[in-house]
């Protein structure tokens, strides 16, 4: 299969899927969108009630604001690949649970293995405790970790920042540091840096400790 296909496949099966309760309140999945070549994949939280409705990541007013971070960073939306920790709403906008977390994970395994992209963004405290266990994102925002072959930043949630005049700030001087850590990822990979299976979260644990 191609990587077009095996995409193709996981998102049919995000759409369908019945792996935890939040199917049943669900208006659409909302699988993730952008090139498949992407270089940036940003994670972001869990769809909203705007993503909800239209299957898409971040078309509300967090993802306006997104967009206009991305022009911080001098990139567009077509060119980067967005998605998130759950692919379904939480009713109400709540926190999402950890047995949700723990029933959409192969999910995002799956397209970090597919896109395989240089850099990855968290969008918020529950994408970036993928990767960085039990840390504050107070204290490591805009901290870039290298790992397999790539380089991961943890940033502020978009939604958050929107209304804090102070972390509006922080966040912007974050996007604004992606160009740097972008060339920084190109040159590793060119210098034969390889990706690697996503490690599981006990090993993770284990890297970030
Ligand atoms: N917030 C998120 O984390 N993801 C979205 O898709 C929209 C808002």
């Amino acid at each position: 299969m191609t990587v077009a296909q095996e995409v193709e496949q996981l998102y049919a099966e995000v759409r369908g899927c019945q792996r935890c309760d939040l199917a049943r309140t669900r208006t659409l999945a909302v699988p993730g969108e952008g090139p498949l070549d992407s270089e940036v994949m940003f994670i972001g939280e869990a769809p909203g009630v705007n993503e909800d409705r239209q299957g898409r990541p971040f078309v509300g007013q967090a993802g306006a604001f997104l967009e206009e971070l991305l022009g911080e960073a001098g990139l567009t939306r077509p060119e980067v690949y967005i998605c998130n920790v759950l692919k379904c709403r939480p009713p109400g906008n709540r926190d999402p649970l950890p047995t949700e977390i723990e029933a959409c994970s192969d999910y995002l395994s799956s397209q970090i293995r597919l896109i395989d992209p240089l850099l990855i963004v968290t969008l918020g405290r529950y994408s970036m405790s993928r990767f960085f266990p039990n840390q504050a994102i107070s204290r490591i925002h805009g901290s870039p970790r290298e790992a397999n072959g790539r380089i991961l930043v943890p940033m502020y949630h978009p939604a958050a920042a929107l209304h804090q005049q102070r972390l509006r700030g922080v966040i912007i001087d974050d996007f604004r540091t992606l160009p740097e850590l972008l060339e920084r990822a190109r040159a590793g990979r060119a210098a034969g840096a390889e990706p690697a299976e996503e490690e599981t979260p006990a090993q993770q644990m284990k890297l970030f400790e």
